[in-house]
């Protein structure tokens, strides 16, 4: 007996909620998209999409348009922030699909065109207030019933509250981002990764002749409401004033900073409760140092979507989403949490770690993409 036509509404059209819904109206699911902004654009962000996340969204017909808005990463620079001198250089040619940097709005508006010509409806300007064990999503605009609800609603969800009440709050980790681009054309495919004593700035390129700029510096507190303020850059700037010229002459250039600070909880316990399913900073905020965060939103995605439609209960299909999904995004958090103390170092230990990263590198060349390999090379769609 043919299975009845899933209605699915998907709370948040963030890069998780948008391939949620591409991967739900390939399945023949009836897709609504709530998204509580009035336009998606998200200005000045960069994202670098790695081979596990790319093997998704190309397994959903995006390859051309992967193509045509990022570029195809040749490497991993780490370098000593101080003096301006690259430690090693980890070789990413080899691999594929090749790791790739996007501009934030284009990804989220090509994962978004497929979704909508696959037959999904997003509604902005929708934000939702409340879930309910009936799947009635409560709305500014009114309320809508899914047999299956996804809760992609990023790190401050209102879906992870229904699916996990004990779940803690988030907290601020200590650490702020700033992020912007500046306008620089010809800079080499490769992700640098300045480290500095207590920070660290990651620069990459993206279309257009932009460089994208993350910079994370430790602090002790983070005051102000929300994550995402304009800053001075002379704030910026201040912070990396003891760096080599070639970072300062980056952020000389970086004109209109956002800073972010970087908040994290625990990975929920549950990620599923009744007809409601939590994906991608919903069920698990990812810090920056690996990034990881939109690559295993949009694996999430892609397992939830197999798994509620292809089961013979959505119950059985929830249950073997997070069972598949739980493990291994405890994994990515705690390799990124490992990098973030890495790129901080200080005194001896920090000559110590980048000698050891030349030394490893000099004699495995491809120590780095092994060590990753459980990350990259990893293959949701098989
Ligand atoms: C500085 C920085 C750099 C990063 N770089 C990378 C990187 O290079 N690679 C990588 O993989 N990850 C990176 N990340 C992490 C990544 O940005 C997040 O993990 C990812 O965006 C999470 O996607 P999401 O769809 O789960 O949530 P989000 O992107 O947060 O989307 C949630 C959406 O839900 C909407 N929403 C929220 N509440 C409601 C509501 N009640 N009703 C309706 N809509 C609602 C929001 O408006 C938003 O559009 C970075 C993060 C930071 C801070």
């Amino acid at each position: 007996m043919t299975k009845p036509r899933q209605t699915v509404v998907i709370v948040g059209a963030g890069i998780g909620g948008l391939t949620a819904a591409l991967a739900f109206a390939r399945h023949g699911a009836e897709v609504f998209v709530l998204e509580q902004a009035a336009e998606l654009k998200e200005v000045g962000a960069g994202l670098q999409i790695t081979p596990n996340g790319l093997r998704v969204l190309e397994h959903l017909g995006l390859q051309d348009a992967i193509g045509a808005a990022s570029i195809a990463a040749d490497a991993v620079v780490p370098t000593d922030a101080l003096t301006g001198q690259a430690i090693t250089r980890f070789d990413l040619t080899a691999q594929s699909p090749r790791y790739r940097f996007f501009h934030r709005a284009s990804l989220q508006g090509l994962i978004g065109r497929a979704a909508q010509a696959a037959g999904a409806q997003i509604y902005l300007g929708a934000r939702a207030t409340s879930v309910s064990q009936d799947g009635i999503v409560q709305t500014t605009n009114g309320p809508m019933r899914g047999d299956v609800v996804v809760g992609a609603d990023g790190i401050h969800s209102i879906t992870r509250t229904f699916c996990d009440p004990s779940a803690s709050e988030a907290k601020f980790t200590g650490q702020v981002a700033w992020r912007g681009v500046v306008p620089m054309q010809n800079m080499p495919a490769q992700a640098q990764i300045w480290m500095a004593p207590h920070r660290h700035v990651v620069t990459y390129p993206l279309k257009d002749g932009l460089l994208n700029v993350v910079a994370i510096q430790e602090r002790q507190t983070w005051a102000e409401e929300g994550w995402n303020h304009a800053d001075d850059p002379e704030n910026l700037r201040h912070a990396f004033a003891d760096c080599a010229p070639a970072l300062r002459e980056v952020l000389a250039h970086l004109e209109t900073p956002n800073l972010w600070g970087l908040f994290r909880h625990p990975v929920a316990s549950r990620w599923t409760h009744g007809p409601v399913a939590l994906l991608g900073d919903a069920a698990h905020p990812t810090l920056p140092f690996l990034a990881q965060g939109a690559n295993m939103a949009i694996e999430d995605a892609f397992v939830l979507a197999d798994c509620a439609t292809k089961a013979p209960t959505i119950a059985e299909g929830f249950a073997r989403y997070q069972a598949l999904r739980r493990p291994r995004v405890v994994r990515a958090i705690e390799t990124a949490n490992a990098n973030a103390r890495n790129y901080h170092l200080t005194g001896m230990a920090r000559g110590v770690a980048h000698l050891g990263l030349k030394t490893l590198a000099a004699v495995a060349p491809n120590a780095f993409l092994n060590r990753l390999g459980w990350l990259y090379d990893h293959d949701v769609t098989a």
